[in-house]
């Protein structure tokens, strides 16, 4: 007898993991909600249905990917059409009450936020949905007890949600390599908080650490992680590179295996600083047998010509002995503010978080000036640029490592051979 119950404690133990770990892949070419509609109730579907995923008369939270004000059509932003399917879906047969919002990079104020919703398309999304913007723009501080991050400020529609589903955009991102589902928990810091909270950890590596830190903190409310790569980006990325068709929905309750899924698409995971120390920190293994996911089945779907970027961090390549003697500009892209796009906004002086950008000339022609010196090159300004005026230089360096790196792409090359 006590035999049967814990041979059943265990399948149901087992089980549970099995859940938490499985990755769910659908189609998805293009933003017509009636398609997307039908590729999120396959999703909901693959992972067990709606009711067991979230639950039924839930609070829930929906955190997008609203970095900043944008049109969808540029896609740097969550699309309104995911957002209204999920919605909808849990409200219709999960009776929940669905809350929409993200703390984007600029002031995380009534008005700031409002209008980042209508032109990102999430003020239609809700009233077409059902759902409730986000007017709450409070934040508390909360105990992180991450490896780096010990308190933080945090958006209180997280903190107040019963359930919070993360909806992330998958795109290249100049520091970080790209930003998916964990890089999208950034955005529950509020507004200019997070430029001092990137002033805290400068280098790649904290700033890795940190947003582990943030995923551990969020994972007991995060019920799922949800990837908008339909259109994904490349090139310049996150805000100002090219839209590029991906044609995916990723979703699954581990972040580490979405991301590594989606990226998978077009580049090698283990040329990302995420997966590495994800990895170093025992969240992910190296041949993901977390997962019964079959990232072979991926090499189909591989876009060859992506656009990636590739991130130089001595700490993280092959070339890690070049640490105790390279400089970190030699090796790194550097922002350049482009003087004749530059409208003086003072976007970027306003959110740099080593005050490394000055404010020049009169009035109405104010434009924005770096000291490379005080740079830490978070690339903030250049995701935050809605002139798209800050332009990344590559060193001569940094070119020639990245053609021996082979930019990620020959490694893949390589891996997928092994996988044949
Ligand atoms: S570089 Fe961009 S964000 Fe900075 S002042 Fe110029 S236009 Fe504004
Ligand atoms: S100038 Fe730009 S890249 Fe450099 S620290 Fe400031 S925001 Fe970051």
């Amino acid at each position: 007898m006590l035999n049967g119950v814990i041979l059943l404690l265990f399948i149901s133990f087992i089980g549970k993991i099995a859940s938490m770990n499985k990755v769910v892949l659908v189609s998805a070419t293009e933003y017509e909600q009636s398609k997307i509609d039908a590729a999120i109730e396959e999703v909901f579907d693959g992972l067990g249905g709606a009711e067991k995923v979230v639950g039924c008369n839930k609070n829930v939270f929906i955190k997008v990917n609203l970095v900043r004000e944008m049109v969808p059509e540029k896609c740097g932003t969550t699309h309104p059409t995911i957002v209204a399917s999920v919605a909808k879906l849990l409200i219709n047969q999960c009776n929940c009450t669905v809350t929409v919002g993200d703390s984007s990079g600029a002031a995380y104020t009534h008005s700031s936020m409002n209008s980042i919703y209508k032109t990102c398309g999430m003020t239609a999304a809700c009233l077409s949905s059902g759902a409730t913007l986000n007017q709450n723009f409070e934040s508390t501080l909360q105990s992180i007890k991450g490896k780096v991050v010990k308190y933080l400020e945090i958006i209180d529609a997280f903190t107040c949600a019963d359930v919070v589903i993360n909806i992330g955009k998958l795109k290249t991102h100049a520091f970080t390599g790209f930003t998916g589902t964990v890089k999208n928990l950034y955005g529950l810091i509020p507004g200019l908080v997070k430029a001092q909270t990137h002033s805290l950890y400068p280098e790649i590596e904290q700033f890795t650490h940190c947003l582990i830190d943030i995923e551990q903190y969020a994972a007991p409310k995060i019920v799922l992680h949800l990837l908008d790569a339909v259109v994904g980006m490349e090139g310049n990325g996150p805000t100002n590179g090219q839209p590029r068709l991906i044609g995916k929905i990723i979703a699954g309750k581990n972040p580490y295996l979405v991301d590594a899924v989606g990226v998978s698409l077009f580049a090698d995971p283990w040329d990302m600083p995420l997966f590495i120390k994800a990895n170093e920190r025992g969240l992910l293994s190296k041949d993901f047998s977390e997962t019964d996911f079959d990232f072979n089945s991926l090499k189909n779907h591989y876009i060859k010509d992506f656009k990636t970027v590739t991130i130089i961090n001595t700490n993280f390549t092959h070339t890690g002995f070049l640490k105790r003697f390279l400089k970190k500009e030699w090796v790194t892209q550097r922002p350049l503010i482009n003087k004749k796009t530059c409208k003086g906004c003072a976007k970027c002086y306003e959110h740099c978080p080593q005050k490394a950008i000055i404010m020049q000339g009169e009035k109405t022609s104010k434009k924005a000036y770096i000291d490379t010196k005080l740079c830490i090159r978070c690339y903030c300004c250049q995701e935050l640029c809605p002139f798209n005026a800050v332009k990344l230089t590559k060193p001569l360096l940094y070119r020639i490592i990245r053609l021996f790196s082979g930019g990620g792409k020959r490694k893949r090359t390589k891996q997928r051979k092994d996988n044949k």
